[in-house]
């Protein structure tokens, strides 16, 4: 399909998705090349624009900011109400790393840069940001209005093949290749994404570009995505929503893996925010092991001795069979399946219960066995674990400090946070800053010419 080169049109939501084609040809030189219109792309672009900065930004698909409009089950979970220290702690491995994005553009300055631009931003549950209209549409509209405003030259069906940098006496410019022609700037932002949700257009190509600058890319496995377990009872529980369930990976050197939220059972496994967030940590494990096992506790976190506690008041009641009494804990499947684990016949009455019996069905309580074979991969992801290497990118400019005019922001970089707005959040802070250390690069550029 042919590039098209347009101004995208007012902030509606129709706008959102319907580009308008421009006269004449993309094929033109700017100040700064961006390749990937998703939510990083976008803000670098913008915050490069506003900076005075030529910018055109190359999008392969035929729309912008595709996952953008499918994030948040397309309400777009836009931020959330974590201050930095906090954030940063919540993505764990390598989260201080973002300091300075989201100094830039943390929480607070986000919703104020949004409102900005049109969108207002709701908090309902003193977590989550919102766009108020809970529509992913929205905000993508918002930014396709500030693009629109600020004359960037959007390119879509461009898929971008290559990239180099040519060195000329006066510094040198990029150069990025499509099937039909090439565009050159001073300064590239690689934008591109990870490999999660495949049909919004992620495909990991932005690797093979920061591979071509000497940049180091980690191992990527699909996180935030719903696992499956060798044993086939979760299947027998699949309408029961399980609230601070607690999964502990169950190996002696992978311990302190270990997560709690609410889990829902799925026909081959397990889905829901705490398996969202622990398959984070899971997939590489699975990757080196083949399989994991884990414990889960199921009862909001009772420890043995409350059980103990419990039983001890059950054996004065009334007598009734044990199934009853843990039925007041747990759905019945949940019940049953616990009971089945520990070679417990569910009928019988508590009162006759051998303590050794009695023993067994508490530590299984405590510590539900389960053991994950797989994802469901990144077709089921919202997020990719891995990426290019961060010892390779400036954080303060989020500048490569292998190739000057070099910048990678979003996803593409060897960072991911929890569910819950961590992920956009980084991708628009990563974008913005991004875009001022272009900005930055070419006034003390301009100042030494001069
Ligand atoms: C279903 C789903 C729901 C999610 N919900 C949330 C949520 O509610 N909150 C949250 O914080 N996070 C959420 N995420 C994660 C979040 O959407 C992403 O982390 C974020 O959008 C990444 O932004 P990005 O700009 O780095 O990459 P992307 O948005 O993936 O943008 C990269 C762009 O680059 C383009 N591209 C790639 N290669 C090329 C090339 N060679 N040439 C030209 N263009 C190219 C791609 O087509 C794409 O448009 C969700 C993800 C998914 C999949």
């Amino acid at each position: 399909m042919k590039p098209q080169a347009s101004a995208p049109r007012g902030p509606t939501a129709e706008s959102a998705i319907v580009l308008g084609e421009m006269p004449g040809t993309p094929d033109s030189a700017a100040d700064v090349l961006i390749i990937g219109g998703g939510a990083s792309g976008m803000v670098a672009a913008i915050r490069a624009a506003r900076l005075g900065r030529r910018t055109i930004l190359v999008e392969k698909s035929p729309s912008l900011g595709r996952k953008l409009l499918a994030s948040g089950g397309q309400r777009c979970n836009l931020s959330n109400t974590l201050d930095t220290d906090q954030f940063m702690e919540r993505v764990g491995r390598e989260g201080r790393f973002m300091g300075p994005a989201l100094a830039e553009l943390g929480g607070p300055k986000l919703r104020e840069f949004f409102h900005g631009i049109g969108v207002q931003t709701v908090v309902l549950d003193g977590f989550r940001v919102w766009p108020e209209t809970r529509k992913s549409a929205t905000v993508l509209a918002g930014l396709m209005g500030e693009l629109e405003r600020l004359a960037v030259e959007v390119v879509t069906n461009c898929e971008v093949q290559s990239t180099v940098h040519e060195s000329t006496e006066d510094g040198g410019h990029f150069v990025i290749r499509y099937p039909l022609g090439e565009f050159r700037a001073r300064q590239l932002v690689i934008a591109t994404g990870g490999l999660a949700l495949p049909k919004s257009g992620a495909s990991g190509g932005g690797y093979a570009f920061a591979e071509s600058f000497g940049h180091k890319v980690t191992a990527r496995h699909p996180a935030g995505v719903p696992v499956v377990t060798a044993e086939d009872w979760p299947g027998r529980c699949t309408a029961h929503t399980i609230g601070k369930a607690h999964l502990q990976v169950d190996m002696k050197k992978h311990a302190k893996v270990a997560r709690t939220g609410d889990l829902i059972f799925t026909k081959s496994g397990l889905r829901g925010p705490v398996v969202l967030d622990i398959s984070r940590e899971l997939s590489p494990l699975l990757e080196r092991y083949g399989e994991v096992p884990i414990v889960m506790n199921l009862c909001g976190g009772r420890t043995q001795e409350d059980w103990q506690l419990l039983f001890k008041e059950w054996r004065t009641a009334p007598v009734r069979p044990v199934i009853e009494w843990l039925e007041e804990e747990l759905p019945l499947e949940v019940a049953e399946v616990i009971c089945e684990l520990s070679d417990v016949d569910p009928t019988t009455l508590l009162q006759k219960l051998p303590g050794e019996a009695k023993d067994t069905l508490i530590r299984t309580l405590v510590k539900t066995p389960l053991t994950i074979t797989g994802h469901t991969g990144y077709d089921g992801a919202f997020v990719t674990r891995g990426g290019a290497r961060l010892k390779d990118v400036r954080p303060e400019t989020l500048e490569s400090k292998l190739q000057p005019g070099l910048y990678l922001c979003g996803e593409v970089l060897d960072l991911d946070g929890p569910c819950g707005g961590f992920n956009l959040q980084w991708a628009f802070a990563s974008g913005y800053l991004a875009g001022s250390g272009l900005g930055l690069a070419a006034a003390s550029e301009a100042s030494k010419k001069s």
